[in-house]
């Protein structure tokens, strides 16, 4: 078996895709390795990776595998939507700063309405706001809301915030994305049924995350509303999103679908990045940014501790701003991991 040593040795906090492949998939991988399998999605892993998902959620849903998630979120979006359609999401969403287009490209023009969401989450203040401030032809109709669980900003939409947004999108006809890279994570924070923060509160469409919780690549769109699903193996195949071998998209899935694997993994990165968030908030000089709810620590820190950190090699993602930092923990994160980040922090802070 493979353990979690770096090959960028400890200093690895950008993202939880630094990360390698778990155990668990890689065994996988290595199980449908043996022999020949039918191409393109006729294969019996992927048949049975489908049917786990369906287990997952307790519903009969269609399921696709594409290769990355800019690829799901996008053409998940263009299933939903016409054209001349709007869809509101976050400032902050991964739709709306970090595919390059894709969501409007695979869609022949779709329009995001990027609203400013306190810590990462979407009010339905602000759905209500978009929808209704304008209804003549001259304005992109919206057509979905995309949310992301756990968001951009580390933090978990609660069943009640996922309750009123559902109360909103049904009173104002909308479709709801749920742009699932962190799934698992936040699914692991409120230790609730995957069925009571998707489909039970109006989800249309999951993607969801393998990449970054132990897969070697790809992510499951799931359409809950099968209605919705329409051709879009098509969709898969234009994009370039339909893999030959697709064992080896699907098989890993076994590795994670099986023995609670995902949420273990998704659990660990959890604890992690409580334990780094709990130990950095100690420190003077370092403020938490927003709450730390799944994997993911923000923080700002004084330039003094910044100009440490760079010096001495450390990794992570400062876009929230000017002396801030995103750490993210994975399921290959450690101990030592944590301990060297904090040690290295304590030193350039400043003393009480
Ligand atoms: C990582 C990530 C994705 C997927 O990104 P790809 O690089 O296209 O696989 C989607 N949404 C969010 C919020 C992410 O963090």
């Amino acid at each position: 078996m493979t353990t979690a040593t770096s090959v960028l040795p400890g200093y690895q906090f950008a993202s939880d895709n630094t990360s390698g492949i778990c155990p668990e998939a890689m065994q996988a991988i290595a199980e449908a390795n043996a022999g020949y399998a039918a191409p393109y999605g006729d294969d019996h892993f992927t048949q049975q990776v489908c049917d786990l998902l369906r287990d997952l959620f307790e519903i009969n849903c269609d399921v696709f595998f594409t290769f990355n998630g800019t690829a799901a979120n996008s053409l998940a979006l263009s299933s939903l939507c016409r054209s001349y359609h709007s869809v509101i999401c976050s400032q902050l969403a991964h739709v709306e700063t970090d595919e390059c287009g894709g969501p409007e490209f695979f869609s022949n023009g779709l329009k995001l309405l990027a609203t400013p969401a306190p810590n990462g989450k979407v009010t339905p203040y602000e759905v209500n706001e978009f929808v209704t401030r304008r209804s003549d032809v001259h304005y992109p109709k919206p057509k979905a809301l995309s949310i992301t669980q756990a968001t951009e900003l580390g933090t978990v939409y609660t069943p009640n915030e996922l309750d009123a947004l559902n109360e909103a999108t049904r009173r104002h006809n909308l479709y709801t994305h749920l742009d699932g890279a962190r799934f698992f994570n936040a699914l692991a924070a409120l230790n609730l049924q995957p069925k009571e923060i998707t489909w039970k509160v109006g989800v249309d469409v999951l993607c969801l995350g393998g990449t970054k919780n132990g897969l070697p690549v790809g992510e499951a769109v799931i359409f809950f509303d099968r209605n919705l699903s329409n051709e879009f193996e098509y969709r898969c195949k234009q994009a370039g999103q339909l893999a030959s071998k697709m064992r080896y998209l699907s098989a890993p899935w076994l590795g994670m679908l099986t023995d609670g694997v995902a949420l273990k993994h998704a659990s660990h990165a959890n604890q992690y990045a409580a334990n780094l968030s709990q130990q950095l908030t100690q420190i003077p000089g370092v403020s938490l940014d927003s709450p730390t709810e799944a994997n993911a620590v923000f923080v700002r820190m004084t330039p003094e501790i910044i100009n440490h950190l760079n010096a001495r090699g450390w990794k992570y993602y400062s876009f929230i701003g000017q002396y801030a930092a995103r750490f993210m923990c994975s399921w290959a994160t450690t101990q030592a991991d944590i301990d060297a980040l904090v040690a290295d922090i304590r030193h350039a802070a400043p003393s009480e």
